[in-house]
């Protein structure tokens, strides 16, 4: 694989900051017109996300566009056949026109593997922020950090923010600020192994509802459980904490709690609901959940950036 020195000695064509579904797919379709492609991650691969990790009909058939249909049954990913919901002990069932659930780990790792098989430089541990436009303006420039200190810069003729909520890597362009809302929710999520899958077994997505958020929990891979949750800000400050306000959304939902609940870490987000008032720059494209968000509930997020990887 590419180190960073080598990074900052090649021009590219193209540099996608965050292997994310959106930065993973457009890496992959420019890398496959033999463009040079440098996929920039903060993060060590595989890595954890909050996320429902459900992929709807629309997220499956963009994958089988671009050839990767099979990368969904090779991850274990687990079929989709009904959505419950359960709210104060009361809950109905709808069956589910299709879908399926895999951790983000495995399944964005299987993403960033095609994108590498297709002839793209996958830099990890690496952060990329991107700076003022070169003088020339024939390209744009991104400083590299490792570890917290700046270690080198790359440049391409386009920059691609995929890096998520909160697009960290335009903090220093102007005009990329985010409209946040005041009374967003924030993302809470956790995954572990369980030993009893009555509760929530393989195929059922089970969404608690309660008044201040929601928790979704969902089979995956292995004997894998993953939740996630959308929870106002002023709930988890009552409950003193995203663990415990998970715990009483359940409890107050009529939802089981698991023994594991108790034991694992549970990993937070930046306020969801915002907007990126602006799209695009000079020589810049924001893709995915760096250009807004959508309302975790709707399962849309993952289809939304595979779509926009592709276009
Ligand atoms: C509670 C919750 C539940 C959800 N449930 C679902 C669901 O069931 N189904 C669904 O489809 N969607 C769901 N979503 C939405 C989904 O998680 C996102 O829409 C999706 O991950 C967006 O993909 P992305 O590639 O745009 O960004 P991300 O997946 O966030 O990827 C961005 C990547 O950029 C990296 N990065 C960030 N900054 C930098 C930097 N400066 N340099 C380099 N790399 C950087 C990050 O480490 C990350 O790997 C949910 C979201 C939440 C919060």
């Amino acid at each position: 694989s590419l180190n960073l020195e080598a990074a900052c000695r090649q021009s590219w064509d193209v540099i996608v900051i965050g292997a994310g579904p959106a930065g993973a797919v457009a890496a992959l379709q420019l890398a496959r017109q033999n463009l040079r492609i440098l996929l920039v991650e903060r993060k060590t691969f595989p890595r954890y996300k909050v996320c429902g990790c459900c992929l709807n009909q629309r997220a499956i058939t963009a994958l089988q566009q671009i050839g990767l249909g099979d990368l969904l049954s090779s991850a274990g990913a687990v079929p989709l056949t009904q959505f419950r919901m359960q709210y104060q002990g009361r809950d109905a069932v709808v069956t589910l026109p299709g879908g399926l659930a895999v951790s983000r780990e495995v399944f964005d790792t299987q993403l960033v593997q095609s994108a590498i098989d297709a002839g793209a430089e996958f830099l990890q541990e690496t952060s990329a922020m991107l700076v003022g436009t070169s003088e020339n303006q024939t390209s744009r420039t991104v400083e590299l950090c490792c570890q917290g200190q700046t270690a080198g810069s790359a440049s391409a003729k386009i920059i691609l923010a995929a890096d998520g909520l909160g697009h960290p890597s335009l903090q220093n362009c102007a005009g990329f600020d985010m409209q946040v809302a005041p009374d967003s929710r924030i993302g809470v999520g956790a995954a572990f192994t369980v030993k009893d899958h009555a509760a929530y077994p393989a195929g059922m997505i089970h969404m608690a509802i309660h008044r201040s958020g929601y928790a979704g929990l969902v089979r995956v891979e292995g004997e894998n459980l993953n939740l996630a949750a959308a929870i106002d800000r002023d709930f988890i400050k009552q409950c003193a904490g995203p663990a415990n306000a998970v715990l009483q959304i359940l409890r107050e939902s009529g939802s089981a709690i698991l023994p594991e609940m108790h034991q694992c870490s549970f990993k937070g987000t930046l306020p969801v609901t915002r907007k990126t008032l602006r799209p695009v720059g000079d020589r810049l494209f924001v893709l995915g959940d760096a250009a807004g968000y959508l309302e975790p509930f709707t399962g849309e997020g993952m289809a939304n950036a595979i779509t926009e990887g592709m276009a």
